[in-house]
């Protein structure tokens, strides 16, 4: 890859007629990448659980010029079951027909506590939040990837899916099983038309950073709007024939 995606800049109608599916673009991160999308002129679906968070961030898309109107798709990830996931394929499906980028941005932190006394069930919410929600969406999206021209998968990790680390307990868990879950379905779909990959942020200045570092110094991190670049090139042409890779953002 000839690319430096850390300061890749997608031009200007990159995204152009590209459906793209955002989970948590209600804040931080997903909500900076979902504005940044439709500028570049995707047409964008945001997933969240909160509708008045996400006719918030419709409604600032909405209000510039030019911008296709986003779509909204509330639902908990922790509650949610295989008929709320089939019901969100149908909407996609008669709306759009097709999809062409999916990015799993949504995920919670669970506990900072150690392996002794990390509570049980809070982490099975953890990984079934970050990792088998991300898996059981990709499976019942995966036939309207396959209907694009240029499907791309976008999954989150972490610095802690990549080197465990004390105290993070079913995040950093969850972080490795993105990580393996990205090289398996890479693996799985090299003879069709499609790439997976997945994108460590680095620390970025959000609600989950904060809850992860409360005290540090808010300056420390980067904004959400400054970390998008990767993203933005997986979900675009140019990075066409890159599958299975685990990229940075800074
Ligand atoms: P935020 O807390 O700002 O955003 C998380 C998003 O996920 C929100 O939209 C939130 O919804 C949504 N979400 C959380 N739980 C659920 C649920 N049960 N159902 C549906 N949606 C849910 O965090 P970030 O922007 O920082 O995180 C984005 C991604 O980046 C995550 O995958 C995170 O692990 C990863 N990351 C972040 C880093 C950082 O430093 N910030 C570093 C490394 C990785 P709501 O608005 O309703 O809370």
């Amino acid at each position: 890859m000839n690319v430096d995606v850390k300061t890749y800049q997608c031009p200007p109608g990159g995204l152009r007629e590209r459906v793209v599916l955002i989970t948590g673009a209600s804040n931080g991160i997903g909500k900076a990448l979902a504005i940044r999308a439709a500028e570049l002129g995707a047409q964008v679906i945001l997933h969240g659980r909160n509708s008045g968070k996400l006719e918030a961030v419709h409604d600032e898309i909405a209000r510039s010029e030019g911008h296709c109107r986003p779509s909204i798709a509330v639902m908990d990830l922790a509650t949610a079951g295989s008929e709320e996931y089939m019901s969100l394929a149908e909407s996609v499906e008669q709306e759009f027909g097709r999809l062409d980028g999916l990015v799993h941005n949504a995920a919670m932190l669970g506990q900072r506590l150690s392996i002794e006394q990390y509570d049980a069930a809070e982490w099975q919410r953890v990984l079934h939040v970050n990792l088998t929600a991300p898996f059981a969406l990709t499976q019942v999206l995966l036939p309207l990837l396959k209907r694009s021209g240029d499907p791309s998968i976008v999954f989150t990790s972490s610095g802690v899916g990549r080197e465990g680390r004390a105290y993070w307990g079913a995040y950093s868990v969850s972080k490795f099983g993105i990580e393996a879950l990205t090289q398996i379905l890479a693996a799985e779909t090299r003879h069709v038309p499609m790439r997976v990959n997945c994108v460590n942020p680095g620390p970025t200045r959000t609600e989950l950073r904060l809850q992860a570092y409360p005290a540090e110094d808010r300056n420390a991190s980067r904004p959400p709007g400054e970390v998008l670049s990767p993203y933005l090139f997986l979900l675009g042409p140019d990075s066409r024939e890159v599958t299975g890779m685990s990229l940075d953002s800074q």
